[in-house]
């Protein structure tokens, strides 16, 4: 008898993508906000981190709609380079329409609506069964792919309630009806790392489609829940997508936290050689990230924080500090540098000339000279400072370097981030 071995094609190894949600979750949360500007400081720093894609807001949300614009117009021109913008509205045909009436060239698209018999009942209270669910999301799904959305993600909100036979039936519709991925959302952070690897496999393996693993802290393990998810997903042969979010802020205890994510999909015992991070994710802007986005929210990091946190490499104890004297591994997983920490900075001790929503010409023409900024003419100075005084109003705070740099440089997009009609 005759065997005949077929050559099975090379399959691309399922890799593991990072997501960030800060400026989505991040700024849902209670007491927290960002201003236009620092969501796109934000975005633009993703870009460089290498970070796959940044859900960027909410395309129906009228204060959006200009910075949404003018971020699409930044990765036109260039300027955001290869992260993926999506927007995150609810899977309803009317949110698909409006978002491609406010925001027309919007590529990449998440619709979210519950799954669970909890949310069906409690939240929907009658107006919605499983069925009306599912019709729903499958229909703002075909919508969103007329209207020329090119990424689609279905989102099964508070999916970790939901029984595991609805998902598949959820997910199976969202792949028939067009949708690109499947996103589990461990909304309440109910999860531990055995059920969610379970459950992810599952969902891998019997819908077929790339899965997205957001998960929230409410137990303290959201960036467990999420690297044990994608390992499950990647088990069930499909890629992976971990949703994040800069420092761990998100609704109440917060999700997984970007950095945090990134350490423990490269640093674990073992992870990374079965289960690779894709991209080059330059874990050098760490810090970098870090600090803006604790100051943009005005939330501290914490001393224990993971690889940023002031603690994170300080040692104390005389056997301690005696072990990484002799030799830093001894006592630190990875080095500070590899983290972007380390270069010194320095802080102003003595006069300070700061630009805020009162300032002068000569103080700022101070200031910018500064950073190597000359303008052309007084026109161009007074146009620049005044769109720097307008940032103000909106931050409440110093801007720093970085976002005087980002007026200088696009006054036109800073404009349109600037410019709010309300009730038009
Ligand atoms: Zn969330």
């Amino acid at each position: 008898m005759l065997i005949y071995r077929y050559k099975r094609e090379a399959v691309a190894m399922p890799k593991i993508y990072l997501i960030d949600v800060t400026n989505r979750d991040g700024v849902q949360t209670a007491k927290l906000g960002l201003s236009k500007l620092e969501k796109t400081l934000i975005n633009i720093y993703l870009d460089e981190m290498g970070v796959f894609q940044s859900e960027f807001g909410f395309p129906t949300t009228r204060h959006e709609t200009n910075y949404l614009l003018a971020n699409l117009e930044l990765a036109e021109k260039g300027a955001l380079r290869q992260i993926r913008m999506a927007g995150w509205i609810r899977a309803m045909v009317e949110d698909v329409e409006t978002t491609f009436q406010l925001v027309p060239n919007i590529k990449h698209l998440n619709l979210s609506i519950s799954t669970s018999e909890q949310m069906i009942t409690g939240k929907f209270q009658g107006k919605m069964t499983k069925n009306t669910v599912i019709k729903e999301m499958t229909e703002a799904v075909k919508c969103a792919r007329k209207c020329g959305a090119e990424t689609i993600g279905a989102n099964a909100e508070d999916a970790s309630r939901t029984d595991i036979d609805f998902l598949i039936e959820f997910g199976l519709a969202a792949k028939e009806s067009g949708a690109d991925r499947f996103r589990y959302c461990d909304t309440l952070g109910f999860d531990n790392p055995f059920t969610i690897y379970e459950t992810a496999k599952t969902l891998a393996e019997k819908v077929g489609l790339p899965i997205e693993l957001h998960c929230h802290g409410d137990l303290g393990m959201a960036v467990a829940n999420s690297i044990a998810g994608a390992r499950g997903v990647v088990d069930g042969g499909q890629d992976a997508y971990i949703n994040t979010t800069i420092n761990g802020i998100g609704e109440r205890a917060g999700n997984a936290d970007l950095i945090a994510v990134i350490l423990a999909l490269t640093k674990s015992k073992g992870f990374a050689a079965k289960y690779p991070l894709a991209g080059n994710i330059k874990l050098k802007l760490a810090s970098k990230i870090a600090k803006f986005t604790s100051y943009a929210f005005d939330v501290p990091i914490p001393i224990n924080q993971p690889g940023v946190g002031a603690n994170a490499f300080a040692h104390a104890s005389g056997i301690h500090a005696d072990g990484v004297l002799k030799d830093p591994g001894n006592y630190e997983l990875y080095n500070y540098e590899e983290l972007g920490r380390g270069d010194p900075i320095s802080v102003e001790t003595g006069r300070e000339i700061i630009t805020g929503q009162y300032s002068g010409i000569s103080g700022f023409g101070h200031v910018m000279g500064k950073l190597e900024v000359t303008f052309k003419s007084r026109e161009e100075a007074n146009e620049i400072l005044e769109l720097v005084r307008y940032a103000n109003v909106e931050s409440h705070k110093p801007l720093v370097e970085d976002e005087l740099l980002f007026i200088a440089r696009y006054p036109q997009i800073a404009k349109k981030l600037l410019t709010m009609t309300p009730l038009e």
